[in-house]
């Protein structure tokens, strides 16, 4: 651990507040305030990824020793480290909210690993910030789980995304009013250290622009571009140009991975939305059981439902839009702002496709594909059936007479599925025939099928029986999960219960079925 080498180009390349520490203020012609993590009484590692502490170059007796949990609660600093929470805005719910910033994460430093690249090491719920507003900074342990096993069951899933390094519990409590209504209660609290190539997002580009900072905003384009998009080479406009168009095509890929996978962001916010295209800010997040495109976790989404399932890229394509709107005053034309909107389109609908064959086991899409899907979908809808049960138990239909027998243990009401068979048996008649004509192997389309259509996924009450497990002591649900996310696509003989469909009592549940977003 002593051995990680720092090079903190963010705060050395880039405006910072002349002011340090977390006294509250609105932070002008500066993109960070240093501030410092505020220590806590007893930290305690719960849980490591070894994935990334190996990208790191962190080994097993550094992660056992004391000194860890110390580093990793905000008690300690390494030798190079030099911490501060970045100032961004964004536009939250489809309207602008101006500064908010890293209110409770706090950026140690930016590692260089033995490859060379560079990975941001980040607090949250390392105390107060000049962005923590009204909040104390601090995360509490079931939302702190939730991040961290997200962001490593969404790697292995092959989703782009930040990684989470260690989940640390600070000894502390957290009081939080979990439903806003009156209820607080103190809660265990927990730091979660992410790690990502870069922690920017596009309301770092909307704050300096809504502020008409036009000088602060070229600095940040240009660092972003020299630092985070090194492959990307030119000058001038057409360098800005191909770098937007980059955005655009990586969150393309990113939002089509998470309809591919079930995964509802649940806070698409502007703020939300890494440069990278990378999944980030695990909050009230959620993952699909019975198929739904209507859905959302978020309690605090339930009314507008702004960020449900199916509307995941048309709000990904809205927030470019801010982006580039953000963006325009360093554009002497607005043209590649619109090629590169234009490009999110292109690029979504190519993933889509291709999603649409890997998950139904085609060498490629057709016209006719996609409506394939689309009725699949709506029959899946309307009977209330397990997205990723039945995807993963496709695969395992016989061609020459394909009946719903391998998918019954997707359907969630005995009646919709009796109902629903006679259609479905319709359904999987075209679609063996379709099969049949791309002639592919069975093993081969298989194969196919289980790469893209995982067996196990962090559904909603996984996550909050693991949590569950450990308001009350026992953590080992927490590292138990994590092994079964690691390899989602395999079947993994012993861990059946892991991938069965959402129990009835988890339905209606908090922590379940609704997330806050009080965390
Ligand atoms: P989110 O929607 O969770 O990404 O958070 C939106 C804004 O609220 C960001 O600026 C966060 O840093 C800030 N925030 C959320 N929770 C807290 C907290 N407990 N303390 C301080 N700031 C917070
Ligand atoms: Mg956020």
């Amino acid at each position: 651990m002593h051995a990680l080498r720092f090079d903190n180009a963010f705060v050395r390349d880039l405006p910072g507040d002349p002011e340090t520490g977390p006294r509250l203020r609105q932070v002008h012609g500066a993109l960070y305030s240093r501030v410092e993590p505020m220590p806590v009484v007893a930290p305690r590692l719960i849980a490591h990824s070894t994935e990334v502490a190996i990208l790191l170059g962190i080994d097993a007796a550094d992660i056992a020793s004391p000194e860890f949990a110390q580093v990793f609660g905000g008690n300690a600093l390494l030798a190079g480290m030099q911490p501060y929470a970045a100032n961004y805005g964004g536009h939250q719910f489809g309207q602008w909210a101006g500064q908010l910033g890293d209110g409770r994460a706090i950026t140690l430093g930016e590692a260089i690993n033995a490859a060379g690249e560079r990975w941001e090491l980040q607090l949250k719920g390392a105390g107060p910030t000049p962005y923590s507003r009204s909040a104390d900074g601090r995360a509490v342990l079931r939302s702190s789980v939730r991040e961290f096993l997200c962001s490593e069951a969404m790697h292995h899933l092959g989703v782009p995304t930040t990684r989470a390094l260690s989940l640390v519990a600070t000894g502390e409590v957290v009081v939080r009013d979990m439903f806003y209504d009156g209820h607080a209660k103190p809660e265990p609290g927990a730091i979660v250290c992410r790690v990502a190539p870069s922690f920017i997002r596009f309301g770092n580009f909307e704050l300096p622009a809504s502020r008409g900072d036009t000088a602060l905003l070229r600095q940040l384009i240009g660092f972003t571009i020299r630092r985070d998009f090194p492959k990307l080479h030119g000058q001038g406009e057409s360098l800005y140009g191909d770098w937007f168009t980059q955005v655009c095509e990586r969150t393309a890929v990113m939002v089509a991975h998470w309809m591919r996978v079930g995964f509802v962001h649940g806070v698409m916010n502007t703020d939300n939305m890494s440069i990278l295209g990378l999944t980030i800010d695990y909050g009230p997040y959620g993952w699909i059981d019975d198929y739904d495109p209507d859905w959302t976790p978020n309690t605090t989404d339930a009314q507008g439902r702004r960020y449900r399932f199916g509307q995941q890229p048309q709000i990904a394509c809205w927030n470019l839009t801010r982006l580039a709107s953000a963006l325009a005053p360093a554009f002497a034309s607005h043209d590649p702002l619109h090629a590169g909107l234009q490009r999110y389109a292109e690029v979504y609908a190519e993933a889509d496709r291709d999603n649409i064959a890997r998950k139904l086991g085609l060498r490629i899409c057709l016209e006719e594909d996609i409506e394939l899907m689309q009725s699949l979908h709506a029959l899946m809808h309307a009977a209330e059936v397990d997205m990723t049960l039945f995807f993963r138990a496709l695969a395992g239909i016989d061609l020459d007479a394909p009946t719903l027998e391998p998918m019954r243990e997707a359907f969630y009401d005995e009646t919709k599925m009796r109902d629903a068979e006679p259609d479905f048996n319709a359904w999987l008649a075209n679609y063996a025939e379709r099969l049949q004509r791309d002639a592919m192997s069975d093993a081969d389309r298989r194969t196919r099928m289980n790469a893209a259509n995982p067996k196990y996924v962090l559904r909603n009450y996984l996550a909050q029986q693991a949590i569950d497990r450990a308001e009350q002591g026992d953590e080992a649900g927490i590292v138990e999960l994590l092994a079964v996310m690691r390899r989602p696509y395999d079947e993994q003989p012993g861990r059946e219960a892991f991938a069965r469909r959402r129990p009835d009592w988890a339905r209606d549940r908090a922590g379940c079925s609704m997330l806050s977003c009080s965390s």
